[in-house]
């Protein structure tokens, strides 16, 4: 593995191409967004003409886009991979997207030795620059092997969870999870603050007990009572994580009352908080950020 695409400069996207060249590769990035193109040029990252400049040239190619949609476009649309690629090229989807889509995908590539695993993250912009994310992957064995020196040179921790889908099964439940975390965690300090408890201090006693979380331990202090809301992560990603979640349990005729639940305000909150807002905001439901 010496030369690696990265498809999607956005805000993981970018700071995942900068750590791959830091450890080493030849990067080459592709984005159709004139900004995205040009900051990530900036950093000294080459930028190639089109999608289908990439295959050819790449050992593997790391994908950060915004849906399942985008995914199935660039991987088996005319700028795709079937139409000329490297020998034993290796597609790294550390998007965050449909299981169902992306065995779709695989099955589509694999006449033509193409192997891809997924390989969804946490860690947000700052993980993706810093190569600290964490990664829950699905693929093959062997495919899982090969892609090793890449993975590493993008996250601190990687978990290994089950074939090609299972990584993106793993992260739709832990975006689940964090989603209505936020909502609950906003509701206990909306109850604690109504009887008269300090949030800081309701957050140290919950983060000492049985009830904490990430969302309790991280972005609590970090971007809610801090009033900061600058995660790098918006409404509009989160929406998507959770209708994909929402879409999973309908799939497999699941009744989950509670992430149903989950997925219905996050679906309402659309009305009142706006896309690009930080995905923390939907604590607004219950908090008022400037009280
Ligand atoms: P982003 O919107 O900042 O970046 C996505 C990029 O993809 C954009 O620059 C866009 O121009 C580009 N793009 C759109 N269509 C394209 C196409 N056809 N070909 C090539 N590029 C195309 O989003 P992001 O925050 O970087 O998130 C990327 C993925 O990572 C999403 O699936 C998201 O859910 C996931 N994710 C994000 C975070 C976070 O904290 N931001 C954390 C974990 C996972």
């Amino acid at each position: 593995m010496r030369t690696i695409g990265v498809i999607g400069l956005g805000n993981m996207g970018r700071g995942m191409a900068l750590s791959l060249r830091r450890r080493g590769f030849a990067v080459m990035g592709y984005d159709p967004a004139p900004a995205a193109r040009e900051a990530s040029a900036a950093d000294g990252i080459e930028i190639a003409d089109g999608t289908s400049a990439l295959w050819p040239a790449c050992d593997a190619v790391v994908l950060s886009l915004p849906t399942p949609e985008v995914v199935e476009a660039v991987l088996l649309g005319s700028g795709g991979p079937l139409h000329g690629a490297k020998t034993g090229l290796l597609v790294i989807d550390t998007s965050t997207s449909d299981p169902d889509v992306t065995r779709r995908i695989s099955t589509a590539l694999a006449p033509a030795g193409i192997d891809l695993i997924d390989a969804p993250v946490s860690g947000g912009p700052k993980g993706a620059h810093a190569a600290t994310l964490t990664m829950v992957i699905g693929g093959s064995d062997r495919a899982v092997a090969l892609a090793e020196p890449v993975l590493a040179a993008m996250s601190a921790t990687r978990v290994h969870v089950g074939g090609v889908g299972a990584g993106h099964v793993t992260k739709l439940a832990n975006n689940l999870l964090c989603a209505a975390h936020l909502i609950t965690a906003a509701e206990a300090v909306r109850m604690a603050k109504d009887a008269g408890v300090d949030p800081e201090r309701l957050l140290a006693g919950i983060n000492a007990g049985s009830g904490r979380s990430g969302v309790t331990q991280v972005n609590f202090p970090t971007w809610v009572l801090s009033g900061a809301f600058d995660s790098g992560f918006t409404m509009k990603l989160m929406r998507k994580d959770v209708r994909l979640a929402e879409n999973l349990v309908a799939a497999l005729g699941l009744d989950l009352p509670l992430s149903q639940a989950a997925a219905r305000l996050w679906r309402e909150s659309a009305d009142g908080i706006p896309d690009e807002a930080d995905f923390n905001a939907i604590v607004t439901l219950q908090l008022d950020p400037n009280a």
